[in-house]
């Protein structure tokens, strides 16, 4: 059995959004800036997928910047901020996404401020209002679910500190849209990303939201497309793909939500049940975690660098964090971050709408063949 538990890295594609994305490659050929009939009519098309995600999030359609994805759309934020808002200061975790970490990382004409988080990676709210105390022009990135631990910001809490402190507010919301209704009056924030392949959408697609009150110079130079924000044809056919996605994620996502969070659950408490001294690394109360990212602690096991590799010989997908699984020399930055025993063999199960009872059944027993084989000595 082939068993992809890796959601959270990427997921595979809804048959309708591949559908919708082979329509406009066969049909809406035309360059969108073209003024000939085929470009206005490519232009009409990414003017209605607009309409649709701006209406999906409570936006107004001028407040959707399409991206190569979230990466782009996190700088865009962080250099929009700095560039053109006059942001001299940002407040961020050390437990973010290296698209919003390494953008603020090293020698940078703003300072860095870092928000104290829990050993569960809930961000430090007094520590926070304590920061913004300083008066500084600020940026506030936090992220709404962290892609490796799957801990939620308390975003309502956040947008009120940043309103009472006048600072700016980012939230990296790739893990979250298409997950949960993401509705940007209620969330408050000035800058909400968005990557399509993380909802069933394609690879390389995005958008970034930017409240109107922003000025924005592109981070990408070129053409004045994306009205004048960002330069580049724009990639219709995935633009197609993401609001079909964000269309189709929304329509059940209540379900959707109740259906990964029950598999979730159960994966939790069979793990518990037959692995001694198994641990999760950030939140479990459903309330406070991710419902599609669990990431297991084991005991230390004779094989434990192994364990991905042994997972996937048995034909499980996932992904790991911390050096000892994932061979990468430095380790998980949130699992340091959050001041985790990386010695421990860890791994992160993501699931998706698609992942069914008998796929966990399977990766439990596989799970427990590997981690339960040869004890530490
Ligand atoms: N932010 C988070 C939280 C992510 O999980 C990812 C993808 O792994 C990104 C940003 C980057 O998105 P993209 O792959 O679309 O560049």
């Amino acid at each position: 059995m082939k068993v992809y538990l890796d959601n959270a890295a990427t997921t595979p594609m809804a048959p309708e959004v591949i559908d919708a994305m082979t329509n406009v490659m066969k049909e809406h050929y035309g360059n969108p800036s073209s003024t000939h009939a085929f470009g206005r009519e490519a232009r009409g098309v990414i003017e209605v997928a607009r309409r649709k995600i701006s209406g999906l999030i409570g936006a107004e359609p001028k407040e959707i910047v399409f991206t190569s994805g979230g990466t782009e759309a996190d700088n865009m934020a962080i250099s929009c901020a700095v560039n053109d808002m006059g942001v001299t200061r940002v407040i961020s975790t050390t437990t973010e996404h290296h698209a919003v970490g390494h953008c603020i990382e090293g020698d940078q004409p703003f300072k860095v401020d870092y928000v104290r988080v829990s050993e569960t990676g809930m961000v430090d709210l007094a520590h926070l209002e304590e920061l913004l105390q300083d008066d500084q022009k600020t940026l506030v990135s936090l992220m709404h679910a962290n892609n490796e631990i799957g801990t939620l910001l308390d975003y309502k809490a956040v947008s009120a500190l940043c309103k009472k402190y006048n600072a700016y507010f980012h939230s990296d919301t790739v893990q979250t849209m298409g997950h949960y209704t993401v509705d940007v009056n209620d969330f408050g924030a000035d800058f909400l990303t968005c990557s399509a392949h993380k909802f069933h959408g394609p690879k390389g697609i995005g958008f970034l939201y930017v409240n109107k009150e922003m000025k924005v110079s592109p981070l990408i130079h070129g053409g004045s497309q994306e009205r004048g924000m960002r330069g580049g044809t724009e990639n219709i056919t995935g633009i197609v793909g993401l609001a079909k996605a964000l269309e189709l994620a929304n329509a059940d996502i209540l379900e959707h939500q109740e259906q990964v969070q029950a598999l979730k659950s159960y994966m939790i408490s069979q793990l518990r049940e037959r692995i001694p001294d198994v641990n999760f690394h950030g939140e479990t109360d459903p309330e406070k975690s991710l419902y599609t990212v669990l990431n297991v602690c084991f005991p230390p096991f004779e094989n434990k660098s192994m364990l991905l590799f042994l997972l996937d010989l048995d034909g499980v997908a996932c992904s790991g964090g911390s050096a000892c699984t994932s061979g990468a020399s430095t380790g998980s930055h949130v699992l340091r971050g959050i001041g985790a025993d990386t010695n421990r063999p860890n791994a992160r199960f993501s699931f998706s709408r698609y992942t069914t009872m008998e796929e966990i059944n399977y990766v439990l027993e596989s799970i427990e063949k590997i981690v339960l084989a040869v004890p530490a000595s």
